[in-house]
C-alpha cells in the first residue's frame, strides 16, 4: 500500500514511526513532515489547501491510501476530495468534522440523543449570552463556536471573567471561530481522553489516555497544546469505558449516521467523569497531540490495516492488541512557550530509539543541515515500561539526553498515576 501522511507534528511522527513498521506498506510519503518524519517517509511539498494538487500528487505517485493527521484540512473537506477522486482516506467528512469544528453542533447532537453533557446555549450576539451567564451564575464555561487553535475556551470562575470572555469572543479574539458562542454548565470531575475508531457503523475501542495542559507544574499557570500524557488513564476504569461506549460514542455514531453524515475516522473524546458517571466536554475527529505518542507505544498490532479498514468500512473484520504497560510522553517546549518564544535554536543531540522508549520531533527543521527547534513544542521523549513511575524515569532519561540548551519542560508528567501507584490504587 502506497501512503500520503499529511501532518507536521509530533502526532504525525509517531503515526510515520508506527506506519513505517508495517509490512503492508510500499512508497511512504509525507506532507510536509518533518526532520523526525524524514526517517520513515519522503518529504513532499504540497499544499494541503489546494485538493487538486494533492489528488494530483497521488495519482502521478500511485498512492492508495491518505492519513490526515491535523483537523483543519478535515474541516475543510480534504477527505471528501479525495474520496470523489477514488482515493482511500483516513479521516471524516466535511460534515461529520463538525464535530470538532462547532462546538455548537456537537452539543446539538448531544441533546437530540440523549448523550450526557453540561447544559448549554448557544449565542450569535453579547447581550443574550451575558443575560444567560447571569442568570446562571458562575463558575461557567464560555466556548467559541469554531476551531480556535484551543484557545477559544475560557473555565469562568467568576461572573466578570465570563462577561470579559463572550466579550473577546464577539469582539474578534479568535476570528470568524468566536462569531458564535456555546455558554456550558461547568463539570466537576477528572479529565480522561478516549480514543476509538470509527467507519460509520462499526466502533474499535483503541485506548483511553490523560494529558497535562498547563504550562507549570503541579498542573499550573497558562494552558498549552498539552505537556505531556500518559496512557492508560487510571480513571478509566473497565465499567467507565463501558459506560462511555454505550451511553457516549455509540450513541454518536448511531446519530451521525441517522443524520445523513456517517462517522469514518477516530473519535477522540475529553471527558470529565463526574460523581454521575461519564460526560463529554468535546469531539476531535482526529488522533491528539501528544496522546498519540503514548498510544502508538502501547499498540502491539500493525497500525495500517487498522486505519485502512476505518477507510473502506471493513473495521468489524480487525482487532487491535495493547500492551498493558503505561507509556508515557514528556513535551520539551521552547522558553517563553506558550507565549513568545526563540525560534531556530539548534538541538545537537538526540539519543537513539529503542522498541519501548523515542524522542519524537514535533517543532523541528534542518537548517543549514543543523537540527533546529521552530515550533513552541519541539519534541516528545516517549517511553513504555511496567509502571507509570519507571515509564516516568525512563523518559525524563531521554529528556537527559537531548543536547537543546532553549529547550525545557515539566518535571512532574503523570504525578497523578504515579501517586495513584504508590497509594496502591489501580
Ligand atoms: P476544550 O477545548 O473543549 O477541550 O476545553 C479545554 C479545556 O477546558 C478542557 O480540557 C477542560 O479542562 C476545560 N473545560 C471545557 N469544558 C468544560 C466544562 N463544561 N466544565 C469544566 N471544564 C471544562
Amino acid at each position: 500500500m502506497n501512503v500520503l501522511l499529511i501532518g507536521s507534528g509530533g502526532r504525525e511522527h509517531a503515526l510515520a514511526w508506527k506506519i513505517a513498521q508495517s509490512p503492508l506498506l510500499g512508497s511512504f510519503y509525507a506532507a510536509p513532515g518533518n526532520p523526525g518524519i524524514a526517517d520513515h517517509a519522503t518529504l513532499v511539498d504540497l499544499n494541503v489547501d489546494d485538493h487538486a494538487a494533492v489528488i494530483a500528487f497521488c495519482k502521478d505517485k500511485s498512492v492508495d491510501f491518505v492519513v490526515v493527521g491535523p483537523e483543519a484540512p478535515l474541516v475543510a473537506g480534504l477527505s471528501d476530495s479525495l474520496r470523489e477522486a477514488g482515493i482511500d482516506v483516513f479521516g471524516p467528512s466535511k460534515a461529520a468534522a463538525q464535530l470538532e469544528g462547532s462546538k455548537g453542533f456537537t452539543k446539538d447532537v448531544c441533546a437530540r440523543f440523549n448523550i450526557p453533557t453540561g447544559a448549554y446555549q448557544r449565542f450569535n450576539n453579547a447581550p443574550k449570552a451575558k443575560a444567560y451567564v447571569r442568570e446562571q451564575g458562575a463558575p461557567i464555561v464560555i466556548k467559541a463556536d469554531g476551531l480556535a487553535a484551543g484557545k477559544g475556551v475560557t473555565v469562568a470562575m467568576t461572573l466578570d471573567e465570563a462577561l470579559s470572555a463572550i466579550d473577546d469572543c464577539f469582539e474578534g479574539a479568535f476570528g470568524a471561530a468566536g462569531a458564535e458562542v456555546v455558554v456550558e454548565a461547568y463539570l466537576d470531575g477528572e479529565e480522561a481522553s478516549f480514543f476509538c475508531l470509527c467507519d460509520g457503523k462499526t466502533l474499535l475501542p483503541l485506548a483511553t489516555a490523560q494529558d497535562h495542559k498547563r504550562v507549570g507544574e503541579g498542573d499550573t499557570g497558562p494552558n498549552t497544546g498539552g505537556m505531556g500524557a500518559y496512557s492508560p488513564a487510571p480513571v478509566m476504569t473497565h465499567e467507565m469505558v463501558e459506560r462511555t461506549l454505550k451511553e457516549i460514542i455509540e450513541p454518536t455514531m448511531r446519530g451521525m449516521a441517522e443524520m445523513g453524515m456517517p462517522f469514518s475516522g477516530v473519535f477522540f473524546a475529553g471527558l470529565m467523569i463526574t460523581a454521575k458517571g461519564p460526560e463529554l466536554i468535546e469531539y476531535n475527529v482526529r488522533f491528539g497531540d501528544p496522546e498519540t505518542q503514548v498510544l502508538v507505544m502501547r499498540l502491539k498490532s500493525d497500525l495500517l490495516p487498522l486505519l485502512h479498514a476505518c477507510a473502506t468500512g471493513t473495521l468489524d473484520q480487525v482487532s487491535a492488541e495493547w500492551n498493558n504497560d503505561p507509556a508515557l510522553t514528556v513535551v520539551l517546549a521552547a522558553q517563553g512557550y506558550p507565549a513568545a518564544y526563540d525560534k531556530n535554536t539548534p538541538i545537537t543531540a538526540i539519543p537513539q530509539a529503542s522498541a519501548d522508549a523515542k524522542v519524537f520531533h514535533a517543532g523541528t527543521a534542518i537548517q543549514d543541515g543543523a537540527l533546529v527547534a521552530t515550533g513552541g513544542r519541539v519534541l516528545n521523549a516517549t517511553a513504555c515500561a511496567p509502571s507509570v513511575a519507571q515509564a516516568q524515569k525512563k523518559a525524563y532519561a531521554l529528556v537527559d539526553s537531548v543536547a537543546w540548551n532553549n529547550g525545557f519542560c515539566r518535571r512532574d508528567i503523570g504525578w497523578r498515576a504515579i501517586s495513584r501507584e504508590d497509594s496502591g490504587q489501580k
